[in-house]
């Protein structure tokens, strides 16, 4: 392990010279206005093959907006040891970044890199000289951390095997998706859809995405999401009149509460992997109705966001919901419809899952604490391969500074994620 992770140690400059390079290329979706990934997986796929990485395969969703007409996902190879039906683990990373937002907010251009000395002071490029000495270097841009650190962090650490003449113990596949930040239609989730031979249940999966300032978070579990809209619909008429008509708001609100109340009674089991540790079923956005005060609405919109603890289904709420949709109906005599805005659910890995037990040896070795499973509110690459049966972890060491203006990446968390990323390649 000494040869790789010195290897690592002594590459914190190509670390830089990658984040330099990605920082170059804005992988923004078309859907926020952007050209897509292509000219960062082309660079990219070039960057692997000069270092020595060239098994590759690149698998692009078609789509009409974006450069070239299609959303690439690149997936890089490098051999194992093991027998071939012992599965692989999958290294995967984003490409598309989110936009710089409000542009004034940031002190430098977001698409160049910069380099700041621990107190925020920049570095020229003589850091060189300096970055040896220094620690706590920032490498500041849009994508730096969210995900170029974790795509930098899996690079290196196939470098460091490849260098070692070392080989994996299993087959690695780093995966480089598209389309993470709106969702994975032309990602992940195209890819299981698409091409589900590329994967096996024997497979695991590491998602550097998410994590603690500490490097000791990894995400193992999600609560199911349920999206409502409800709409109800009553009967409108003057304000000083409500024996007239069917006051769709007030209605509303009672359903609101009620469902509230009801459905945080009924599934009310806890669950200290999270964080709330129990179910959530907050009413949220609501759509404006009549202009004036004085008109009792017959119409109303509200939506829920429901985050509900893996031990229950989506189906079960929306059972319980519906019959208090139909007291609600009654009490009031208005009609309320009610539509998914969107749903998720995908089963946890379990705290003692091979993948969470070696990663968290890997984190031990490194960072020198003992590593923690949580679970969190929803929505990661990691609930699409849960949901196929796959083992998925979602680590790294970040100081959460991810679609912030400003964003930067410690470059020492590149060099000890990677390290951690090596460890688990040769042991896991
Ligand atoms: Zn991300």
């Amino acid at each position: 392990m000494d040869a790789v992770y010195k290897w690592i140690d002594e590459h914190r400059a190509l670390a830089v010279e990658l984040e330099r390079e990605l920082c170059k290329r804005p992988a923004v979706s078309p859907d926020s206005g952007g050209e897509g990934e292509l000219d960062k997986a082309e660079f990219l796929q070039n960057w692997l093959r000069e270092h020595g990485i060239t098994a590759q395969e690149r698998y692009d969703a078609p789509c009409a907006n974006a450069k070239g007409k299609c959303r690439p996902n690149l997936i890089a190879k490098i051999d194992g040891g093991a027998p071939s039906n012992s599965g692989s683990l999958w290294f995967i990373a984003h490409l598309d970044v989110v936009p710089p937002g409000e542009a004034s907010l940031w002190h430098s251009d977001p698409w160049t890199l910069i380099i700041k000395g621990k107190d925020g002071t920049p570095l020229g490029t003589d850091y060189q000289k300096q970055y040896d000495a220094l620690r706590g270097l920032r490498l500041v841009g849009r994508g730096t951390e969210d995900n170029q650190q974790g795509l930098c962090a899996a690079c290196l650490a196939a470098l460091a095997l490849l260098a070692a003449g070392r080989k994996p113990k299993r087959e690695v596949r780093l995966l480089f998706a598209a389309d993470e930040e709106c969702g994975s239609v032309y990602g992940i989730d195209y890819l299981l859809k698409n091409h589900p031979g590329l994967f096996t249940k024997a497979d695991a999966a590491l998602i550097p995405d998410s994590g603690a300032a500490d490097g000791l978070e990894i995400e193992v579990a999600e609560k199911n999401m349920l999206w409502l809209r409800a709409r109800t619909a009553g009967k409108q008429t003057h304000g000083s009149r409500p024996d007239l008509g069917a006051n769709a708001h007030l209605a509303a609100a009672d359903f609101a509460l009620t469902l509230h109340n009801e459905l945080s009674k009924t599934f009310n089991k806890r669950d200290p992997l999270f964080d709330p540790p129990y179910s959530t079923f907050e009413p949220t956005k609501r759509e404006a109705n009549v202009p004036n005060i004085n008109t009792i609405p017959g119409d109303d919109i509200l939506y829920f966001d429901m985050r509900i603890l893996p031990c229950y289904t989506n189906a079960e709420v929306l059972q319980k919901t519906e019959e208090i949709q139909r007291e609600i109906e009654k009490k009031y005599g208005v009609q309320i419809e009610l539509s998914l805005a969107q749903t998720h659910e995908s089963p946890a890995t379990g705290v003692d899952a091979p993948l969470v037990l070696a990663l968290s040896r890997e984190i031990q070795a490194v960072y020198g604490g003992k590593a923690r499973p949580v679970g969190i509110g929803g929505g990661t690459v990691a609930a699409f391969l849960r949901n196929v049966g796959i083992d998925a972890a979602v680590w790294s060491r970040l100081d959460d500074t991810a679609h912030q203006p400003d964003e930067y990446a410690l470059l020492d968390n590149i060099i000890s994620d990677a390290k951690v990323m090596a460890g688990l390649m040769l042991n896991f």
